[in-house]
């Protein structure tokens, strides 16, 4: 039986009270929710794929500076993580049209973007996220302005980095979603941390040769497929659960599928 103290329960994970004090343990779920949770299912194994990834991401972040709340993966399905305050923001950066911008904008999914964008939306459920500007955010107290420049250029940087470790494995990063949020070293020290999660479920990856879809698009257009598409990204990155390499492997390069009927030219 879990005794543990639940803090918080979303939609793809659980955060319990962690070990010590300042610490939480995040949990990954096999839910998969998407259209504000209207469409719901359990793909088994999901969480276990999504806590491997997020930890590989967000240790590489960590090693080349970008601040992370993540510790340690502690099992298959958890990680230790510190505790921070959570900025109500979901900050999206883009590099090709897709989803929502290609919708909003009327542009071809696929389009090269003329440079990368960054997006905020304000995390509220009942109102499903909408588009804010950095005038709404500091108007509101969500951010200060200085918080929003530093989300920016860590949202960049992330990018950067995240661009290249994928199509190092043959996968073009197409966009994501991230989350910030405020951690004191002491009374007085505020950093702002990547928080929250990089996994298939809040990117697009698409296959480098083939643009078939490696993401959670799959679950919400019933493209089916979706475990066998998190593993194959799990797989690419050198960290599929069952069959974890030796600490320090690195990412491998598997052939991409170019003959998938499914893929579009882009
Ligand atoms: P879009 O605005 O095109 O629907 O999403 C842009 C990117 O952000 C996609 O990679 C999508 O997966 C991610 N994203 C946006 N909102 C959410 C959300 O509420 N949850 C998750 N998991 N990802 C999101």
């Amino acid at each position: 039986m879990n005794r543990r103290r639940r803090i918080y329960e979303g939609k793809a994970k659980v955060l319990y009270e962690g070990p010590e004090p300042g610490t939480l343990i995040q949990h990954f779920k096999d839910d998969a929710t998407a259209f504000n949770a209207k469409k719901h299912a359990l793909i088994e194994g999901k969480g276990a794929l999504n806590n491997s990834i997020s930890e590989y991401i967000f240790q590489k972040l960590g090693e080349i500076g970008v601040p992370t709340h993540f510790i340690r993966r502690i099992n298959m399905r958890e990680q230790l993580i510190r505790e921070v305050e959570i900025i109500p923001l979901e900050v999206v950066v883009r590099n090709i049209a897709a989803g929502s911008l290609a919708t909003r904008l009327g542009l071809e999914e696929g389009m090269q973007l003329p440079r990368q964008i960054v997006e905020f939306y304000y995390k509220a459920d009942a109102l499903n996220d909408p588009m804010v500007s950095e005038e709404h955010i500091t108007a509101f107290g969500w951010a200060s302005p200085q918080e929003i420049d530093e989300i920016m250029q860590l949202a960049l940087r992330i990018n950067d980095f995240l661009v290249g470790l994928f199509l190092g494995i043959g996968i073009r990063l197409v966009d994501f979603k991230v989350e910030f949020g405020r951690l004191w070293d002491n009374e007085q020290q505020m950093r702002i941390v990547l928080a929250d999660e990089i996994s298939p479920d809040c990117c697009r990856l698409w296959d480098a040769q083939s643009s078939e879809k490696l993401d959670k698009d799959r679950f919400r257009r019933d493209m089916g497929g979706v475990l066998e598409a998190y593993q194959e990204v799990a797989k690419r990155l050198g960290v599929l659960p069952q069959n974890r390499p030796p600490k320090g492997a690195g990412p491998v390069l598997v052939a991409s599928n170019s003959t998938n009927p499914a893929g579009k030219p882009n």
